[in-house]
């Protein structure tokens, strides 16, 4: 049973978030969704509304594929939630090439941390590759239209908490 973790601070899931999920479905047989705490990020929702955000998104997927996807906050070492969760792979989705040189040393520093354990790189649809939940949250913030980037019900949780 091949297992995967997909990682990430998910502030909130995005189309793009979903389309490497959707991709990894096919890599593994089971997918766990590790969320960040990240209070140094200073996320604008709570772990718990992330969580349960990834969990309304990913059920269809779970669903579709075949595949069992678990969310599964974490807020210790990346290399012992693989462990935790007995997850061989790492999964990352790339973006551009300024996600490569923060990307290049986590996986050098977490192969040092665990040998055994494999980082493989996904990169989304083209029309999804551009989409950052940090952007998402700019344009949200500045009353710009974000349906082409997050599922409806984030957007509505987006606008919610922006009290818009
Ligand atoms: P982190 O705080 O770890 O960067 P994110 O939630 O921003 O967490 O992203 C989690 C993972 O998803 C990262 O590997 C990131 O590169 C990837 N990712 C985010 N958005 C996209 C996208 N539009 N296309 C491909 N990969 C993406």
């Amino acid at each position: 049973m091949r297992v995967g973790l997909y990682p990430g601070t998910f502030d909130p899931v995005t189309y793009g978030h979903l389309d490497i999920i959707t991709r990894a479905a096919s890599l593994v047989d089971r997918l766990v969704i590790g969320v960040a705490i990240n209070r140094d990020k200073g996320p604008l929702f709570a772990l718990e509304e992330r969580v349960a955000m990834l969990e309304g998104e990913t059920a269809a997927i779970a669903a579709r594929t075949g595949i069992e996807i678990v969310v599964h906050p974490f807020e210790n070492l990346l290399v012992d939630c693989a462990r935790d969760v007995g997850a061989g792979i790492i999964v990352r989705g790339l973006r551009a090439v300024t996600d490569f040189e923060y990307e290049y040393q986590m996986v050098g520093m977490n192969r040092s941390l665990d040998p055994e354990i494999e980082t493989v790189f996904l990169m989304a649809e083209i029309r999804y590759q551009a989409i950052a939940s940090k952007l998402v949250k700019e344009i949200a913030r500045l009353g710009g239209d974000v349906t082409k980037f997050v599922p409806a019900a984030v957007r509505r949780a987006l606008l919610a908490r922006l009290g818009r």
